[in-house]
């Protein structure tokens, strides 16, 4: 007997049966996975988190923490566009190993924001720990554990719109990877403040399988919220909200001679139809720190961290700072105001979304 089902049992039949083709598939390679896991495992040295960070520490890290890869994918910071370390690897990213490395602070003691000094030593930072990762991978494969880096600097290029005015982040949020290691907790422009050095750090991260024990999150926050405010009178673009922080308008200062720049001066150039002036405009200072940018990436990735050096969360900030950096000259009534709204109600703004990562804050 036929019926007018018939054609959509045929159709339900058939696609139960490629759903079953396909678990048979996926338990296929699942077996397949499990007899090459115990084929790498013949050539696993027995580790511990303590041994990985020693050796972390010894390569050149401040501070170094582990994350359990399950949690973060199980939380990823913003639901709209999760960036979870199972979306970076399949086998390899059971942890993240979360690595800081303090910045200098003779450049956090000079006041401008937009000093080159700065963006240069920033860069040679970064520069520091990209190595510090690499070794870390290095050692992790000898002991026969596969591993993979994830820079602070480097963003999914499929991402990338056509759009130079877009923010594009790394294929991890490191401040968050970072208090899932128990390093820290967020701020209220969500920077990551550590104990020993507040936010006066760059981070990186290593992914791996290695059976190592992660550590746990810092449940009280570090931050002392709108009633320091120091972070959002120090901005001098103004773009930090409520646990929250405008990303686009802050690309401009921490990457003033990024891409974006850049395409706006190519543009400027093409535009200008008297060729002399073109000409001047190649020479100028604009297109010399364009260059220099390129060059070593000094002002294109590293740039305002002005929010990071009057912070005062951090054993450095007392000793080493407080005497130069304790005046805030872009503070304003408007920036003021802004604050006392914000006392008003301390969890309001994005603080529910981002409680996980900021802490309990303190009451008083
Ligand atoms: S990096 Fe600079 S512009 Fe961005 S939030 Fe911090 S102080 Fe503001
Ligand atoms: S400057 Fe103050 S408000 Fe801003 S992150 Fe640091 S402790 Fe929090």
């Amino acid at each position: 007997m036929t019926g007018i089902f018939d054609g959509l049992e045929k159709k339900a039949t058939k696609e139960l049966w490629l759903v079953s083709c396909r678990n048979l598939d996926k338990l296929k390679k699942l077996k397949q996975q499990r007899r090459l896991n115990n084929l790498v495992a013949v050539f696993q040295s027995p580790i511990s988190a303590e041994e990985v960070k020693a050796q972390a520490i010894s390569l050149g890290a401040d501070l170094v923490g582990v994350a359990d890869a399950q949690a973060m994918n199980d939380h990823p910071p913003y639901a709209a566009d999760p960036k979870r370390p199972s979306d970076i690897s399949d086998y390899d990213a059971d942890r993240v190993i979360v690595l800081a490395r303090r910045i200098n602070l003779g450049t956090s003691r000079i006041a401008k924001w937009d000093e080159r000094h700065k963006y240069y030593n920033d860069e040679l930072t970064i520069t520091a720990l990209e190595e510090t990762a690499l070794e870390l991978v290095l050692w992790l494969e000898k002991q026969g554990y596969p591993a993979l880096i994830v820079p602070p600097t480097h963003v999914d290029p499929w991402r990338y719109d056509g759009n130079p005015d877009q923010h594009l982040a790394p294929l991890l949020s490191l401040d968050h990877a970072a208090v899932e290691a128990g390093l820290g907790t967020l701020g209220l422009n969500l920077q990551l403040l550590t104990p020993e050095y507040g936010p006066r750090v760059m981070l990186s991260a290593v992914l791996t399988s290695a059976p190592i024990e992660p550590d746990k999150r810092m449940e009280r926050a570090l931050c002392q919220g709108p009633k320091c405010g120091r972070c959002l009178s120090s901005c001098p673009g103004d773009v930090i909200g409520q646990w929250e922080r405008d990303w686009p308008a802050c690309d401009k200062y921490r990457k003033p001679h990024g891409f974006k720049k850049l395409t706006d001066f190519l543009g400027e150039v093409i535009d200008t139809k008297d060729t002399q002036i073109q000409k001047e405009m190649i020479r100028s200072e604009d297109s010399f720190n364009l260059w220099q940018s390129i060059l070593r990436g000094a002002g294109a990735v590293t740039g305002c961290r002005r929010c990071q050096d009057v912070c005062p969360v951090g054993q450095d900030y007392e000793s080493l700072l407080k005497d130069v950096l304790d005046l805030i000259p872009e503070d304003s009534a408007k920036k003021q105001s802004s604050l006392a709204r914000m006392l008003e109600a301390v969890t309001a703004g994005d603080y529910e979304n981002q409680s996980r990562w900021i802490g309990k804050l303190d009451e008083n």
